[in-house]
């Protein structure tokens, strides 16, 4: 696996800026090589390899879009009804044979070619029929109700752009033009771990002072989510030798490597410096709150090749905050996906925060309607990062920018709908 530059992320500040974290990424990550054709019933959320060109037009002919009758316009009176004689009818699935000559309309349902002459269709709601004649209200425009062949998209035109994390809409059109498979990057493959000696999986005994391992179901999750291929390591054990050794066993086999906890600055966090002793770490403080512990690193393979290393701090919000703000740009990247950000959406503020400078804030808040309509923004009432109701209780996060140090009920703030994150 080489899909990492040499010189990746060179920084050694203090608070790495979100943005710079963002920016390091697009910059050095080169994404994961290795395309499949994969028949589109598999392909959601694959990421396109190449550009897809259509290679028919969609429409495929001129249809029509309505059922009703297609009419010359050139026969319709301007300032009055019109009385046309119904010479043909054409079904959705039949050939056009005969073309529509003066004086002429014929009946056509939804999705029915076009036929020759024809080149406006009435809806049939606006219409009725006497005998073999149809009477049109006046005012249509020419080529109402008209589909034209290519119009939605041209033969030869870019249909799929490489990059493309595929969404039921793109595989819609894909099928459409009559494609089946598509080029595809293979999936990201991560490895994942939790550590700490206080950590035990659900269904085993807790013992006196243990903690049942959230963050490894939610980042398998947030991973799945992403579209990577997860491959669960376990916990490991605040041992610094056996950090190293499982870390650099999985740089193998793994595009990613993924950790929560041990990276902050106690006796028992060890993840950096096991980084340190068998790659190379890039940054390990980021802007941003919760989760202002956020590892970044390269971990050579015995292979040659290297893997990227992220290791998050061990509560469970800051493992959620920094996994949608590094975590998931860094797997897009290295899937060669384009860049898909978080957009904020405006909302209005239901509280009053205070924050320092030079960080981006998450709270997490639940929308409300007001009175007046709009959204408002409540805020949860406990902030703390282990605080897992607080994610469960709520429907996204405020995003409080990095030079923010207050917010005011009645301010406008970022807000972004965890269905954006997880969706
Ligand atoms: P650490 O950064 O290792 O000191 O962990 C910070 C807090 O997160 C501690 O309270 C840990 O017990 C908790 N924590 C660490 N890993 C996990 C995990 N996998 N599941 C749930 N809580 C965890
Ligand atoms: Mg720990």
């Amino acid at each position: 696996m080489a899909q990492l530059k040499d010189d990746c992320f060179a920084f050694s500040g203090a608070l790495l800026p979100i943005a710079d974290v963002e920016r390091l990424i697009a910059e050095r990550i080169v994404p994961v090589d290795g395309i499949e054709e994969v028949p589109l019933a598999g392909a959601r959320g694959r990421v396109v390899a190449r550009d897809v060109i259509a290679p028919v037009d969609l429409p495929p002919f001129d249809n029509s879009a309505v059922d009703g009758y297609a009419v010359r316009h050139a026969d319709l009176a301007p300032q009055a009804e019109t009385r046309l004689r119904l010479a043909q009818r054409i079904m959705a699935g039949e050939r056009a044979v005969h073309s529509v000559t003066a004086g002429e309309a014929a009946r056509i349902f939804t999705g029915a070619p076009m036929p020759a002459g024809a080149d406006t269709v009435f809806m049939q709601e606006d219409t009725r029929e006497e005998g073999d004649r149809v009477i049109l209200p006046q005012g249509l425009a020419r080529g109402a109700n008209r589909r034209l062949a290519g119009e939605d998209i041209a033969r030869g035109a870019l249909a799929l752009p490489a990059g493309r994390r595929l969404r039921p809409g793109d595989l819609a059109l894909a099928a459409a033009l009559g494609v089946t498979h598509l080029p595809v990057r293979r999936r990201v493959r991560v490895a994942l771990f939790s550590t700490g000696n206080e950590v035990v999986d659900p269904g085993e005994a807790l013992g006196v002072a243990g903690v049942f391992d959230s963050n490894r179901v939610l980042l398998a999750a947030m991973l799945d989510a992403v579209g990577a291929q997860v491959a669960d390591l376990g916990i490991l054990r605040d041992d610094p030798a056996a950090l190293s050794r499982a870390i650099a066993d999985a740089a193998a086999a793994h595009d990613l490597i993924l950790t929560s906890g041990g990276v902050s600055l106690g006796d028992a966090d060890h993840v950096r410096t096991a980084v340190e002793g068998i790659g190379r770490l890039v940054f390990w403080r980021v802007g941003i709150k919760p989760g202002r512990p956020v590892a970044m690193g390269v971990i050579p393979s015995k292979d040659g090749g290297a893997a990227a290393f992220a290791g998050l701090p061990g509560n469970p919000v800051a493992v959620f905050v920094t996994f949608a703000r590094v975590v998931r740009p860094l797997l897009l990247r290295l899937a060669g996906a384009a860049a898909e950000p978080l957009a904020a959406y405006r909302v209005r503020s239901a509280f009053a925060y205070t924050k320092r400078p030079g960080r981006r804030e998450y709270v997490r808040v639940s929308l409300v309607r007001a009175a007046d309509g709009a959204f408002e923004a409540v805020k949860y009432p406990r902030e703390g990062a282990g605080v897992i109701t607080s994610l469960t209780e709520t429907d996204g996060l405020a995003e409080l920018a990095d030079d923010t140090t207050q917010v005011a009920p009645g301010d406008s703030i970022g807000f972004i709908p965890y269905s954006a994150i997880t969706g």
